[in-house]
């Protein structure tokens, strides 16, 4: 279960990375076990991948959150906008983020 390793992102270089990456992995679990409990299939988008400016991960993102929120019934924060360049808002972001995938997990039980 990667969801703890989602609420921040590692200092290493390759940190952005390895955050992409888990939390990719945690979305698709979320999207496996909405399909295992509801037959409801959804959109697995790219989130592995960084853009240049971030601008279509966050639009892929977004729809990701929106997707799985509708089916369990819980409410999203706004999680469409963020400025990459300051660590303040990069940290709420991730705290609204964590939040929201915990929310979901927690009402698929898993
Ligand atoms: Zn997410």
């Amino acid at each position: 279960m990667p969801l703890p390793s989602i609420l921040t992102i590692p200092k290493a270089d390759t940190g952005m990375q390895e955050w992409l990456f888990a939390h990719a992995r945690d979305h698709e679990e979320i999207i496996n076990a909405i399909q295992a409990q509801t037959g409801i299939k959804l959109t697995v988008y790219n989130l592995d991948q960084a853009d240049k400016d971030m601008a279509l991960w966050m639009e892929r993102h977004s729809q990701a959150h929106n997707d799985m929120n509708s089916v369990v019934c819980v409410a999203g924060s706004d999680l469409d906008i963020v400025d990459w360049a300051h660590p303040n808002q990069i940290e709420a972001w991730l705290y609204g983020n964590y939040q929201e995938h915990l929310g979901v997990r927690t009402a698929l039980r898993i």
